[in-house]
């Protein structure tokens, strides 16, 4: 069986023909989203995207979406790509393509891929996090996404964890990820060391020796591990799964971040499981096509 998966970012749509036995991406295309031109002209977009990579007997369209989406279909609201506020965005694409259609939030697809054919697949109920710009967070409770009683459960990147805290993209403040992000820790990072550096160089910085930059690199992977650890207080799922670029600096995070989460976990666990995500960048194309799965 095979689907279209489209992965619809801030500036670029990735459509791809995806074979639900395998998860593997068999064509593949990429667009500039253009945004600025409104959600109708990037749903057209969308809509050629699949079309170039369409071949064969197609069973649905997947579309993941940079923000929550209910279970009608419709994305709520996004933060990176302008004018999109209640667009029923998987009705529209089933017009525009004539076939059934499916839509989700971006984070909790990559859950449901890393489930289906990543590093979540021992998990029957895990945590997966994207760490990179902003923090994004998908559930899977008992084998399936919970998306909540709206649909967007798993704004976990926006749990408020400093009072007082710095202004949020989202409008609120001291959120998580405006503390524990890829962002977060280049901007950390440039205060510490008085020139603009981002996420990776901190980490290479701190690898080198740098003691600034491993202050730095402390306080936000402790960040990281506060959040964990409260959502495992709530739910105690088996697993953790963590992506995005910031899982890119590997055991120089990893490592760390399990110490420091054992730690606060200690007096209920003796382990924690927090692995790195195994599919790479086309994650958002197999997650929404296994929308069909
Ligand atoms: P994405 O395209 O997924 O947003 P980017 O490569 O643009 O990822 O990076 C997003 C964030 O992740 C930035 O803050 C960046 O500094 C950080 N990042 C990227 N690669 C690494 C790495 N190898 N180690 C640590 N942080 C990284
Ligand atoms: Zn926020």
């Amino acid at each position: 069986m095979r689907a279209i998966g489209i992965d619809l970012g801030g500036t670029k749509i990735a459509a791809g023909l995806v074979d639900l036995d395998t998860g593997a991406v068999l064509r593949r295309t990429i667009i500039p989203s253009e945004g600025d031109k409104g959600p109708q002209v990037v749903m057209d977009r969308m809509a050629d995207a699949a079309r170039q990579v369409m071949e064969g007997k197609i069973v649905g369209v997947g579309v993941g979406a940079p923000g929550p989406v209910n279970y009608q279909g419709v994305v709520l609201w996004t933060p990176n790509l302008g004018g999109w506020k209640n667009i029923p965005v998987a009705p529209e694409m089933e017009r525009r393509l004539e076939l059934p259609t499916r839509a989700d939030n971006d984070a909790n697809l990559a859950a449901w891929a890393e489930y289906r054919f990543g590093a979540a697949r021992p998990f029957a109920s895990f945590f997966y996090l994207t760490i990179s710009t902003g923090i994004g967070c998908g559930i899977v409770l008992n084998r399936q996404v919970w998306r909540g009683h709206h649909g967007w459960a798993g704004e976990t990147g926006h749990m408020p964890v400093v009072r007082q805290g710095r202004k949020c993209g989202c409008g609120s403040y001291g959120c998580w990820e405006t503390v524990a992000s890829g962002t977060a820790i280049g901007r950390a990072g440039s205060e510490a060391l008085g020139r603009p550096v981002d996420a990776k160089a901190i980490f290479q910085l701190a690898a080198q020796g740098d003691a600034e930059a491993q202050k730095v690199l402390d306080e936000a992977i402790d960040y990281v591990a506060l959040g964990l650890t409260s959502l495992q207080k709530n739910f105690d799922l088996e697993a953790v799964i963590i992506g995005g670029g910031v899982s890119r600096a590997g055991d120089a995070f990893f490592i760390p971040l399990r110490q420091k989460t054992l730690g606060y976990l200690r007096h209920m666990v003796d382990e924690v499981i927090i692995l790195p995500a195994q599919l790479g960048e086309e994650v958002g194309i197999i997650g929404a096509a296994a929308l069909w799965t």
